[in-house]
């Protein structure tokens, strides 16, 4: 893509009304603009992170699940049905259009933070025999919450993205198999984003679903919003809010050799074992033809969320580094002459045009700005690769390659240059 067909114009002033590095270096570089706290639009090169994010996350789960996509908006009964609509302090709700005298009941809605409530009564529409099960649906979609502390950017959005995973099984056995799988699944998922050697499975509490513990998956940043107490050694965390003598005891751990330290949770598996079929009726028939409940597990994973960890936890003093796997393009091609008729542009044109043709994720620089504009904002927007095309480079022999997170730039000809963004993969139609 041309830099100059971008529209999305970098700043070089924080947001007044920001304070976490992740929403700061996001609105600088032109990735995401805020609407309200907790709540942005992603711009175009904000879009490609997020959407490489979830395509990661989708791969992984449609390995282990079939995708669907519930309603964001629900009626308000739903939530009455569970009990849950008093319980969830932070569900937004809101009311639809005057329906009438007979639909009093209906017109409040409800914009899920969450969808137990959903996709239970839909499986047990379709699933009720031993045979059909165990099945697992999941989606990504948008949820919504009215969290109090909305400060830290896509940390922590009224408005934010999830992937959730809701399984269904004949019994407590079967769920734990699929719950260690699932578990698996995460961390390649994480290692996949580049942040698999910072992220640790952590024990929590169960909420009101399980008196075992929920397993989340908290990656290391200063700025985390929790506080976890880390076995390095066995490679396991245990959330403060677990850290007591009871615990100690119970697991047989001494949380006084453990480091303290910060992290946010980028996602959180739950055994809800019987608690939602019991209470909506979700039975299915066994073997002997008797009614049995339902046993279910639910999985979350935060897209937005992680966005914002990986750019806390990557950025530097210059801007926002991208891992390779999820940056919105793999190359940042720059011209340095500004007169589109000279043999460096042209050279520079015919390197771009060749490099998109074979599929290369290239963002080119061909706007009408100085070096030290094109090279700041190429800091700032964090692409793992940049080259420069200019008279100088030429003269040295080419183009001059630099990874954004290195010190050191080197300079290759032009051939190697394009065999090196050009080489096909063996399933590729190159
Ligand atoms: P937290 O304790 O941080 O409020 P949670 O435990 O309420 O999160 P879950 O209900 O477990 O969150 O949601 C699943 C995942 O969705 C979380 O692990 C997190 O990655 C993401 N997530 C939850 N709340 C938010 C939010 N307000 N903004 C962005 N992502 C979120
Ligand atoms: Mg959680």
């Amino acid at each position: 893509m041309r830099q100059s067909h971008l529209f999305i114009k970098t700043r070089k002033e924080a947001p007044a009304d920001e304070v976490s590095k992740n929403a700061i270096l996001l609105t600088r570089a032109g990735f995401i603009h805020k609407e309200m706290a907790g709540v942005y639009t992603f711009l175009p090169l904000g879009l490609k992170v997020l959407n490489n994010i979830e395509n990661i996350i989708r791969r992984h789960m449609d390995g282990i699940g079939r995708e669907l996509l519930m309603s964001a908006l629900s009626p308000m009964e739903k939530w009455q049905n569970t009990g849950r609509l008093e319980k969830v302090d932070v569900l937004m709700k809101t009311s639809g259009a005057n329906e009438g005298s007979k639909a009093k009941s209906t017109n409040e809605y409800i914009l899920n933070s969450t969808h137990e409530e959903m996709i239970t009564p839909i499986v047990a529409e379709y699933i009720r025999s031993y045979k059909e099960l165990p099945v697992a649906f999941y989606q990504i979609q948008t949820k919504f919450r009215n969290e109090a502390r909305a400060k830290s950017g896509l940390l922590r959005g009224r408005e934010f993205r999830m992937k959730d995973l809701y399984s269904f099984h004949t019994d407590e056995n079967d769920l734990k198999k699929y719950y260690d799988i699932a578990k698996k699944v995460y961390m390649d998922i994480f290692h996949e984003l580049g942040i698999g050697s910072d992220t640790f499975i952590t024990l929590a509490g169960g909420g009101d679903f399980t008196k075992d513990y929920s397993h989340e998956f908290q990656t290391l940043i200063e700025s985390g919003e929790d506080t976890i107490y880390l076995d390095r050694k066995n490679n396991i965390a245990y959330n403060k809010e677990v850290v007591n003598d009871e615990t100690a005891k119970k697991l047989n751990v001494d949380f006084n050799k453990m480091e303290q330290v910060q992290a946010s949770e980028v996602g959180n598996i739950f055994p809800l074992n019987v608690k939602f079929s019991e209470v909506l009726n979700y039975t299915y028939t066994n073997e002997s033809g008797e009614q049995k409940p339902v046993y279910m597990g639910c999985y979350g994973i935060g897209p937005s969320r992680i966005m914002g960890v990986i750019v806390e936890k990557f950025a530097d003093e210059k801007g926002l580094i991208w891992p390779e796997s999820i940056a919105p393009f793999s190359l940042h091609l720059i011209v340095l002459s500004k007169d589109k008729e000279s043999d460096t542009y042209k050279q520079a044109e015919s390197i771009y045009e060749k490099l998109k043709n074979h599929g290369t994720e290239v963002l080119f620089d061909d706007r009408d700005a100085s070096a030290g504009e094109k090279f700041a904002d190429s800091d700032l927007i964090g692409i793992p690769m940049r080259a420069v095309i200019s008279d100088k480079s030429l003269q040295a022999g080419g183009v001059e390659i630099k990874e954004r997170k290195g010190e050191k730039s080197e300079i290759i000809s032009v051939e190697q240059f394009i065999k090196m963004y050009t080489v096909c993969c063996d399933d590729c139609n190159h």
